[in-house]
Order: C-alpha cells, then sequence, then structure tokens
C-alpha cells in the first residue's frame, strides 16, 4: 500500500516564487507591497485609490455542508478552483482567513489547504504568519489593560465593574482562561474584578478587522465597540475612553492584506480569520475587496456549512462590503454524507452506501439555503481516495436526477488540473445561471424576527426559544438602538440545529437562544445557542503532540 504524502511533505517540495514575482504578475507596483522575508508580503491600502475605477472581479463563494471533525476540504477546494480558474487562462484570485493557533495546535489543524491544492509556505502562515493575530490579541489586551486602569485611577466613567463586557483574548485553546480573577494583592494592584478571555479568533477586534473597510472605518468601528456599563447601566465605549486611536495604531500594519501564492503559484490573499461559529467566518473585507480589484475572479471561502459562514457571508460581510456573489460552491464528501448517514467517526472509510443515501439529506438543505438567497450553485464532490466508486456514482445521480449541477473535484490529488470540471461547471453558472441574490431578513425586521428567519429559513428549525436573559436583553438592545443590526448566529457546525448530535436533516426542532452579545463596533449582535463556547479547550491529543521540528529547522507535523 502506498503512503500518501502529508501536506507538509508536499508544501516542502514545491518551488515558491518570490514573492515580487508573484506580486509584479498581480500588477502591483514596486511601492504597493512589502515583502515580508522571500515569500509573504503586505499590500498597501493605496491600490484602492489607483485601481478606484476599475470594475470588481467576480465573487465565488465556498460553502460546504455540515462537516466531521477533521474538515471537509473547502479551503483546499477554494485554493483547487482558483488554480483551475488559472489554467483556464482567468486571473483568478483566493482569497482566505488566516489560521488560529487554537485549532492548529487541537483537533482541526491548520487553514491552508491541502495536498496539491494549498496556500504556501504552509508552515509560516499556519504559525506566526506575519504576525497580524498577535497584533489584534494585543490590541485586544491592550484595550483591556486601558479599562481596568481608568477604573483604578478614580473610573471618572463610573465603570460597573460587575458589568464589564470586554474580555482578554488570547489565540489558543485555553480552558483555564475562560474565568478568571484580575486585580488582586490589595489597593496598587488595581481593582479586584472577574475577567476572562476569548480565543482572538472569536474576539470583537478580529471580526471588526475583517468588516472594516478603510482604515478610518476601522477606527470609527473600534470607537463604537461597547466594553461595559456604567452604574446606570448605560453602554461605556472605546471612545467614552479615548483609545480608539491607539488601538487602530496597533493594528496598522496587520489591517493590510497578506499576499502569498498557492501550490501553482496562483496568488493567494490570506487575511484577517473569525471563527464561523462564533464570530462571521469569512476573510477580510478589505482583501476581498482588493482581490475584486486585481483579479477577474476571487474565490474565497466561508467557514463551516452553509448554515454558519455562508449564512453569515451572504447577511454579514456581502451586506456591509456591497458585494453580490457571482456564484457558490458547495463542497461536500461521502465521509461527511456516511457520517450524517449515521455512521461512527471510526467507520467513515468503510463502503456504505446505503448510509450515504441517507446522509444526503444534509446537502439536499444546503442546497435548498443557497437557492433561498437565490443564487446560483455547483456541488463539489471532493474525492477521497478513500472513496468508492459507487459510492460517488449514488452522489453524483442524485444530484443528476436533481438537475443539481455538480463536479467530481480532485483537486487535493491533483491540483488545478482535478478541478478543471468545476472550474468550467461554475464559470457556465456565472454566465447562464440566474442570480437573483436578495438577503433572507431586512435589517429592519425586529432582532427576534431575524434569528426567526435564519432559524426557519437556513436550519430548518421548527421554533425559537429564547431564554428569559436573552428577551431582556432583547427589550433593552431596542432601547439602546440596537435592533436594527444584522444578526451573528453563534452555532454548532456539527448540525443544522443546536445541538451537535442531530446530523442529517432534523426537522421538528427548536433553537434556544440563550443569551446575547453586542458587538456594535462590528455592527452585529451575536446571538448565542446551545453551549457554543468563546474559548475552546485542547482534547485528550492534542495535535501539538505530533509537531516538531527537525535540525536544520524544518517543521514537521503541522496539517
Ligand atoms: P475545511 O476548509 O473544510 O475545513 P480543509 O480544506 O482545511 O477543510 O481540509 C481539511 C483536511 O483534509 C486537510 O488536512 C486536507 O489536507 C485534507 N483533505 C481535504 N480534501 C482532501 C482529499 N480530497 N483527500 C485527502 N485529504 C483531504
Amino acid at each position: 500500500k502506498t503512503r500518501w504524502k502529508t501536506d507538509l511533505e508536499i508544501a516542502k517540495e514545491i518551488k515558491l516564487k518570490r514573492i515580487q514575482e508573484i506580486a509584479q504578475e498581480l500588477g502591483l507596483l514596486e511601492e504597493e507591497f512589502e515583502p515580508y522575508g522571500h515569500y509573504k508580503a503586505k499590500i498597501s491600502l493605496d491600490v484602492m485609490k489607483r485601481l478606484a475605477s476599475k470594475p470588481d472581479g467576480k465573487v465565488i463563494l465556498v460553502t460546504a455542508i455540515n462537516p466531521t471533525p477533521a474538515g471537509e476540504g473547502k479551503s483546499t477546494v477554494t485554493v483547487g478552483l482558483g488554480q483551475a480558474l488559472n489554467k483556464l487562462g482567468k486571473k483568478a484570485i483566493v482569497a482566505m482567513r488566516e489560521p488560529s493557533l487554537g485549532p492548529t495546535m487541537g483537533v482541526k489543524g491548520g487553514a491552508t489547504g491541502g495536498g496539491y491544492s494549498q496556500v504556501l509556505p504552509m508552515d509560516e502562515i499556519n504559525l506566526h504568519f506575519t504576525g497580524d493575530l498577535h497584533a489584534i490579541t494585543t490590541a485586544t489586551n491592550a484595550l483591556a489593560a486601558f479599562i481596568d486602569n481608568h477604573i483604578h485611577q478614580g473610573n471618572e466613567l463610573r465603570i460597573d465593574v460587575r458589568r464589564i463586557v470586554w474580555k482578554r483574548a488570547v489565540d489558543l485553546n485555553d480552558r483555564a482562561l475562560r474565568r478568571v480573577i484580575v486585580g488582586l494583592g490589595g489597593p496598587t494592584q488595581g481593582v479586584p474584578r472577574e475577567d476572562g478571555f476569548d480565543i482572538t479568533v472569536a474576539s470583537e477586534i478580529m471580526a471588526v478587522f475583517c468588516l472594516a473597510k478603510d482604515l478610518t472605518d476601522l477606527k470609527e468601528r473600534l470607537s463604537r465597540m461597547v466594553v461595559a456599563y456604567n452604574v446606570d447601566k448605560q453602554p461605556v465605549t472605546v471612545g467614552d475612553l479615548g483609545v480608539e486611536g491607539a488601538l487602530t495604531l496597533l493594528l496598522k500594519d496587520a489591517f493590510k492584506p497578506n499576499l502569498v501564492q498557492t501550490a501553482e503559484h496562483t496568488p493567494a490573499l490570506v487575511h484577517g480569520g473569525p471563527f464561523a461559529n462564533i464570530a462571521h467566518g469569512c476573510n477580510s473585507i478589505i482583501a476581498t475587496k482588493m482581490a475584486q480589484k486585481l483579479g477577474e475572479y476571487v474565490v474565497t471561502e466561508a467557514g463551516f456549512g452553509a448554515d454558519l459562514g455562508a449564512e453569515k457571508f451572504l447577511h454579514i460581510k456581502a451586506r456591509f462590503a456591497g458585494i453580490e456573489p457571482a456564484a457558490v460552491v458547495i463542497v461536500a464528501t461521502v465521509r461527511a454524507l456516511k457520517m450524517h448517514g449515521g455512521v461512527s467517526k471510526q467507520e467513515l472509510s468503510v463502503e456504505n452506501v446505503d448510509a450515504l443515501r441517507r446522509g444526503l439529506s444534509n446537502l439536499q438543505k444546503h442546497i435548498e439555503t443557497i437557492q433561498a438567497f437565490g443564487l446560483p450553485f455547483v456541488v463539489a464532490l471532493n474525492r477521497f481516495i478513500t472513496d468508492a466508486d459507487q459510492e460517488i456514482e449514488t452522489l453524483l445521480s442524485f444530484c443528476r436526477d436533481h438537475h443539481y449541477p455538480v463536479a467530481l473535484t480532485e483537486v487535493w490529488e491533483k491540483g488545478g488540473e482535478g478541478g478543471m470540471e468545476l472550474a468550467e461547471k461554475v464559470l457556465d453558472m456565472i454566465e447562464h445561471g440566474t442570480n437573483q441574490f436578495a438577503p433572507l431578513y431586512d435589517l429592519h425586521d425586529p432582532l427576534p424576527d431575524k434569528i426567526r428567519k435564519i432559524a426557519h429559513a437556513v436550519y430548518g428549525a421548527q421554533a425559537v426559544e429564547f431564554s428569559t436573559k436573552a428577551q431582556k436583553q432583547m427589550a433593552q438592545f431596542a432601547e439602546y438602538g440596537w435592533d436594527r443590526l444584522p444578526v451573528c448566529m453563534a452555532k454548532t457546525q456539527y448540525s443544522l440545529s443546536d445541538d451537535p448530535q442531530k446530523l442529517g436533516r432534523p426537522t421538528g426542532f427548536a433553537i434556544t437562544v440563550r443569551e446575547l452579545k453586542p458587538s456594535i463596533g462590528a455592527g452585529f449582535i451575536v446571538a448565542l445557542t446551545g453551549d457554543v463556547m468563546t474559548m475552546p479547550g485542547l482534547p485528550k491529543e492534542p495535535a501539538a503532540l505530533k509537531m516538531d521540528i527537525d535540525e536544520r529547522g524544518q517543521a514537521i507535523g503541522l496539517f
């Protein structure tokens, strides 16, 4: 039996072009990019001014069915489709999120795609990259320090120390930091209070960073962030503390999109990385908009299934950025469909056509969701070498019977060559498919109605239950004038419902909204369902146990 090369082994074999070459191929001027080492660069926001009158490239959104814990290959297909479009002579750019060290060291691994469809250098991108996540972490913690100092210095804003909602952040899975007490040790150590940490990719600054249109907008959004409530229960913002300038300054280099290349030298902008289960789940607006200026096609991904990332891409990011996607790719795998058909995780590589057939209901629901948004789509069957021919045929014929465009995709194994059928079908949908993109809710709908519309149309829920706390919050948010904001749902990625055990296409279920979190800077209200946590924990055997470095300084064990 042949052993397949790991993503890292493949990555190391590929001879990269110098980043200057990639930048020149993109038409960037010498002064518009700053190399970070040989294979990464930051792109100046001035590009947007120079190309302001150039027509925007078309956006192709890559989403998926509800995944297994390993992921279903959205990043891989995103990269592979970008490569395939380039092979067809189109000027395509990939726009992706930056990986978080939480999942990289935890269960899921990095987020640079896989096989012959990766963004490179994968070890650098998956570890510290250009430091953007560290900058966001630092800005988050700087703000926490300013709040504590403000209270220590006399608390002019009359902040209620029991009602500070700003949390500190670290870009790791570290359950021990979920709840902490700070300020212990007497009067010179600050004021004791209960605090906590979020993972950086769940922080509001990450969301703000990804939704800001330019530096001015970034500063305004940071200024609007609510950090606490005062003793009269009125919101206290960053603007009240007067530190929005300092926070924006800390982010000034991070805010420039990062340029790298794929395994086949397709340009890729990798920038910003909010989680899709607790945040909005897409790369920065500034990177997507820049890619639209620099290329004819932008292939971009939204995290987890269409119930999470795509819904938020279409309701939040597209709305704020004025993006109308040209087409959607829905990634499905045989293994995830079998899981939805009731197969346990250990048996997913064993042929089981019946289970696969049962699991197709999950794919069907996500297709209906994309149809509800009025968007043309193609199903990408991301082929694994363990897939049996009969399983593949079952999935393909299901799509053919329903007249769903489908393409067998082998970009992991073959790079762009394995995505030619997908690329051709996507181009065909963009050219000939009907596109009547419209959101499923209106910003003027009251908060509970927005949540109900998402739950019904996207999850297939029968009802939404609001906890007493959530009801009180909704009434209060209407008073603060926050009820006209979009909603950012926080939900498990494993199920269409808020219960990770309910696989396939559950029916007759209710979604429980237990709490709301105002992210006024980002410009949305987070609705927390189920047990979704803003600080994950590590598993019993974290991926970190397999990580190492050899004597030449080469990374080992990243995936
Ligand atoms: P997602 O973006 O949906 O989370 P990724 O593209 O990151 O998924 O893929 C998750 C993991 O699965 C990666 O390690 C990748 O190398 C691997 N993978 C993806 N597609 C395939 C495939 N067709 N065959 C084998 N491994 C794959």
